[in-house]
């Protein structure tokens, strides 16, 4: 489930910009190493009880999630456990630090997915919607990575100008 939803969440981002993500298992060719650990986990920023931090990433491809958080893998439409964090949404918010994008709390973008705030991500009647990216969030991605452009090659077949990154 988990997986999936990262497989999602990569793909949420490379639809926006000439990268494409790979998944690879073999941790030494992977430019992004993704692990579920709890406590101290040999880094310098152990996740703690005190203090509840879901995940932390930086680009140079590190995407620790804290295990002892209550995950939860929503489909659109799920009812809300208010006791969860929903996967979805910071799966997506921490590939965009791994991808070099810092919080963004600005007043007129309300649902950036890098807003420094968790929320659920809900439709008008309060059931589970999915998280996607905004237009602050999109034109912010471009600028760091440039626009994805889709050619169209002698076989008919769609080329897009990407270069691979390896997550793991
Ligand atoms: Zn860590
Ligand atoms: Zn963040």
């Amino acid at each position: 489930m988990k997986l999936k939803a990262l497989r999602e969440a990569f793909d949420i981002w490379s639809s926006q910009i000439p990268r494409e993500f790979k998944e690879v298992q073999n941790e030494n060719s992977a430019d992004i190493k993704i692990k579920f650990v709890t406590g101290q986990h040999s880094d310098t920023q152990p996740f703690s009880r005190n203090k509840i931090i879901y995940a932390h990433a930086d680009t140079s491809g590190v995407l620790h999630f804290n295990d002892d958080t209550i995950w939860k893998v929503y489909e659109n439409g799920d009812k809300i456990m208010p006791a969860a964090v929903d996967f979805n949404w910071v799966a997506l918010h921490e590939l965009g630090h791994v991808l070099g994008l810092p919080h963004n709390n600005d007043i007129k973008a309300p649902d950036s997915i890098m807003r420094e705030d968790y929320k659920n991500s809900v439709d008008a009647r309060g059931f589970y919607l999915r998280p996607r990216l905004d237009l602050a969030d999109i034109d912010n991605i471009k600028k760091i990575y440039g626009e994805k452009v889709v050619r169209q090659n002698r076989t008919g077949a769609k080329n897009a100008n990407s270069s691979s990154s390896h997550f793991l």
